[in-house]
């Protein structure tokens, strides 16, 4: 369908949204016991802006609770499973979002990507995952986890229908003023005349054998030779902060950012209360009930890199790191169009296998963190089936990172990828 101002959108399909995002006259819990029977008053832009443009909204899909995990097992409601091999996880924290569109339930969904969970969920599941720059969608009523680092994103089929849906939900928003989409870039123009040739970028330190599965490498390969194929010139790059750096810079700021922005969850005016003999009991009773592990245990994290006399020497650094990589990237992109990475270090797991882990389930962010640090458009691309040691046939995907608001050309890029890989294959 065509809207007014020339541009095709994306109309009259059913699509699926990450509970995370408010919808008005529906409960949305963030997969949390403290958001219990909350019904917003008000709807999200980008789910306004799809629904308005007449699309059908199927439900509100299962998540990590408040979009803090990798493998959608942090949820009240129980975890996800793999549509493509159900005693894997579906990756996090979009894990419903991605199943749905994987099992062929709903032609695409909305996520949210803080630190990687549109697009390490849609690389488990064998479908397209793409994280906007920061800014490229509005996040009005987009339930905080980290401000300063979540983006709206697209979990789909195919390249193709992502850039209808950013053609839909790409556009300025008075209500978020990080918002500097100008709703004039047609994505789908953009992805139908793709770049012929250019130079791209392979980080070295994150297509290494020490950190990336065997098989993960082997697809990453074929990748590259594809591209190679299509007359690209590909050649390594060394980012050493990425591998080193980027997942304790992120760990610190989004747990910061959270300790903050989950100050309000009270019992008081969102969710079931206790009855308490003061208001001290009040937060301890309905905070210690109403979340769940992982976002106690990132509150308590947050709250003691800010405190005074821990500040200077976590957050703070955190913050300098992000500048550095950020920085970084900028004179990367000074010689490469497109940095490619593999968009998770494995492929899909067994449900139980880190959960009881936490630093193995934060090192699956490795490869995506990096782009939400410096605010850069990444693209999870399926990139054919591996086999797992066990012998079953698993998704992996390619991750192209752009520059700030080049969004449109890395669909492109992706677009021509994904054609010449062959037509996009339902994932079950
Ligand atoms: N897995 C990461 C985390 O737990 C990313 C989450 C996200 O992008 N919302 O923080």
């Amino acid at each position: 369908y065509t809207c007014p101002d020339g541009r095709p959108v994306l109309r009259g399909v059913p699509v699926a949204i990450k509970d995370v995002l408010t919808t008005e006259h529906l409960p949305t819990t963030c997969a949390s016991r403290i958001l219990a029977g909350w019904v917003p008053p008000y709807t999200a832009t980008c789910v306004r802006l799809l629904l308005g443009a007449g699309n059908l909204l199927l439900g509100k899909n299962n998540m990590d609770e408040f979009a803090m995990g990798s493998s959608g097992e942090n949820s009240a409601f129980g975890p996800t499973l793999n549509p493509v091999a159900p005693d894997r996880v579906p990756g996090g924290s979009s894990s419903g979002s991605a199943a749905a569109v994987a099992a062929g339930m709903a032609y695409l969904a909305l996520g949210s990507d803080t630190g990687g969970s549109v697009r390490q969920p849609a690389a488990l599941c064998g479908v397209v995952g793409f994280k906007p720059s920061y800014g490229m969608v509005s996040r009005y009523g987009l339930i905080a986890y980290a401000s300063s680092l979540d983006q709206v994103g697209v979990i789909a089929r195919s390249v193709r229908d992502v850039a209808l849906a950013m053609n839909t939900i790409s556009r300025p928003d008075p209500m978020d003023s990080t918002c500097q989409a100008d709703g004039t870039t047609d994505f789908v123009a953009a992805v139908g005349d793709p770049p012929r040739k250019g130079r791209l970028g392979l980080i070295r330190e994150l297509s290494s054998p020490d950190l990336i599965e065997e098989p993960v490498l082997r697809a990453l390969g074929q990748a590259i030779e594809l591209l190679r194929g299509l007359g690209y010139e590909i050649e390594e790059v060394s980012f050493p902060e990425l591998r080193e750096l980027a997942l304790p810079s992120y760990y610190i700021i989004s747990c910061a950012e959270a300790s903050s922005n989950l100050a309000r969850y009270d019992g008081i005016r969102y969710g079931p209360s206790v009855k308490a003999r003061d208001l001290h009991e009040l937060y301890l009773e309905n905070r210690s009930r109403g979340f769940g592990e992982e976002v106690k245990r990132r509150i308590l994290l947050g709250t003691w890199v800010l405190s005074a006399g821990y500040f200077e020497a976590y957050y703070d650094r955190a913050r300098k790191v992000r500048a550095l990589i950020a920085h970084r990237f900028r004179e990367l992109f000074e010689r490469y169009a497109f940095l490619l990475t593999p968009t998770a270090p494995e492929l899909a797991f067994r449900l139980g296998e880190k959960k009881e882990d936490p630093i193995r389930m934060y090192a699956s962010d490795i490869c995506t963190v990096g782009a939400n640090l410096a605010g850069l458009p990444a693209l999870a691309l399926p990139c054919g089936r591996e086999r797992a040691e066990d012998g079953a046939e698993l998704p992996a995907s390619l991750q192209i990172i752009g520059p700030r608001f080049a969004d449109h050309r890395v669909l492109a890029l992706g677009e021509m990828f994904e054609q010449e890989l062959s037509a996009p294959q339902p994932a079950v």
